[in-house]
């Protein structure tokens, strides 16, 4: 896929969502490849800031156990990162339908709730990949700035610096369960508040 391997993601394709619709001066937070071992600290910061966020899940990670339902309660969202992170392009349509088929069984058998949002491993998607999702009533979600915090351990400022020098109006922000996302948090949630930015999440269900 081109056009995603930068900070700032470009799509042309209707189909994918980018952006929250008509939210004014606010961004999305996104966390993507949990549930994992930082997930509370990552649930302590958005508590102690006041923000909500959503999280993108593989779900074999999702034991029972994990604090899902905390992420619920605190007014997060749930959304499918397929059940084991595979390049979707890599697989037939049928493969990637029974993909994102288990993973929502998954999601839903767990939490109660049926995701309505899906993002793409490695942001690497086709046309079997958005017709597959549709088909199970996922939105296929990407997004507008590349924190590139998978690149930048023991980096904070830089992760802050790479998303609060391109902030637009609903832009959705992909960032990482990791221990650097974790150092970075407060100061990046701050610094986007003093740009002027409230904090919203994509409807559910989706406008
Ligand atoms: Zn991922």
């Amino acid at each position: 896929m081109a056009g995603c391997d930068g900070i700032v993601y470009d799509s042309h394709n209707p189909a994918v969502v980018t952006a929250a619709p008509d939210s004014g001066k606010a961004v999305v937070l996104t966390f993507d490849d949990g549930p994992g071992k930082y997930l509370t600290e990552i649930l302590d910061i958005l508590k102690q800031e006041d923000v909500p966020a959503m999280f993108f899940w593989q779900s074999r990670l999702l034991y029972p156990d994990r604090p899902w339902k905390r992420v619920l309660e605190e007014g997060h969202l749930i959304g499918s990162h397929s059940v084991r992170h595979p390049d979707m392009t890599r697989l037939s349509y049928s493969e990637q339908l029974a993909e994102l088929q288990r993973s929502s069984d998954r999601l839903t058998e767990v939490t109660g709730i049926r995701p309505v949002y899906f993002r793409p491993p490695f942001g690497q998607f086709n046309d079997s990949t958005l017709h597959a999702a549709a088909s199970l009533e996922l939105r296929t979600v990407m997004w507008r700035i590349a924190s590139l915090d998978w690149e930048l351990k023991n980096r904070p400022d830089d992760i802050i610096k790479n998303v609060t020098e391109n902030l637009e109006d609903g832009a959705i922000i992909l960032l990482h369960e990791l221990a650097q996302t974790v150092q970075a948090l407060p100061g990046l949630i701050r610094e986007i508040k003093r740009k002027g930015y409230r904090f919203v999440l994509l409807p559910s269900p989706p406008s």
